[in-house]
C-alpha cells in the first residue's frame, strides 16, 4: 500500500514503484524519463498569490500537499463546536443560559461536575453577561472557557436542544416549546401522533398556527404481522 498507492479523502491513487527488485508490480513500459516524471496527484493548496482561489496545478504538482485545505474539512471545522460532541450530551448539562435576545434556555456542559469554585464563577458568569445564541460562555481569557461550553454553532433561530428536555436538571421547566423556547399554551398532540412516535416535543399553539408541526423523534416501529396474528387469536 505505502509504495504503491496514495489514499486520500477526495482519490485514491495507484502507481508502479518503479524498483526492478519489485515482487508487486511488473516491470515499467513506459519510457524511463516519462516516469520518472509521473507524480501523484496534488491535494488542493491555497494560492500563494490569491488567498481566495486554490493554486493552479502546474505550481503544486510535484511538490508535497497535504489534505489540511480540502474545501469539506474547511466548512467541517468551520461547523463543527469547539467543545467534542461526548461533552455535549445530556448527561453532562451543569447549567442553563439564557439569551438576552431570543430568551431560549441554552444548555452549559462540562466533562466534569463543576468544582465548587468553578460553580461560582460559572454562576456568576450567568449572572452578568449579556449572552446571546452563537457567543461563547465566558471570554477567552477566562478560567471556564475550556471547561464550560455552551453550542456556539447556533443562532436565535435555533429551536431548543434536546438535551434540554432530557437532562437531569429539566425536570423543573420540561414544558417550553421546542421551536421557540416561550411557556406559551402548548398545542395537544393527536393520539394518533402519541402512539407513532417514541418522543413528542412541546410545542406552543402560537408555533403551531404559524405553521411548525410538533417535533417528534423515534418512530415506534410496530411488527404489522404480529400485530395481525394478534389480532386474529384474539
Ligand atoms: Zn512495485
Ligand atoms: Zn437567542
Ligand atoms: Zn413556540
Amino acid at each position: 500500500m505505502k509504495t504503491h498507492c496514495r489514499q486520500r479523502q477526495y482519490v485514491f491513487q495507484i502507481k508502479k514503484c518503479g524498483q526492478s527488485s519489485c515482487t508487486i508490480c511488473k516491470s515499467v513500459q513506459l519510457p524511463h524519463d516519462v516516469f520518472d516524471s509521473l507524480d501523484w496527484l496534488p491535494d488542493p493548496i491555497p494560492s500563494t498569490v490569491d488567498k481566495d482561489h486554490y493554486a493552479k496545478f502546474q505550481t503544486v504538482y510535484q511538490s508535497e500537499t497535504t489534505e489540511q485545505h480540502r474545501p469539506t474539512l474547511i466548512t467541517t471545522i468551520a461547523n463543527s463546536e469547539r467543545a467534542s460532541s461526548s461533552i455535549l450530551v445530556n448527561t453532562r448539562v451543569r447549567e442553563f443560559i439564557q439569551c438576552f435576545q431570543c430568551g431560549r434556555m441554552r444548555c452549559l456542559y462540562s466533562e466534569r461536575a463543576l468544582s465548587a469554585e468553578d460553580k461560582i464563577a460559572c454562576q456568576i458568569a450567568i449572572d452578568n453577561w449579556d449572552y446571546s445564541c452563537g457567543s461563547p460562555l465566558v471570554p477567552e481569557d477566562h478560567i471556564l472557557y475550556n471547561k464550560v461550553f455552551v453550542r456556539e454553532k447556533i443562532s436565535c433561530e435555533t429551536p431548543m436542544e434536546l438535551a434540554y428536555y432530557s437532562c437531569r436538571k429539566s425536570n423543573v421547566n420540561c414544558d417550553v416549546c421546542y421551536w421557540c423556547g416561550h411557556d406559551n399554551e402548548l398545542a395537544v398532540p393527536s393520539e394518533s401522533l402519541k402512539s407513532k412516535y417514541k418522543s413528542l416535543y412541546p410545542c406552543c399553539n402560537l408555533c403551531r398556527n404559524a405553521g411548525k408541526d410538533i417535533f417528534v423523534r423515534g418512530e415506534i416501529k410496530t411488527n404489522t404481522r404480529a400485530a395481525k396474528r394478534r389480532k386474529i387469536n384474539n
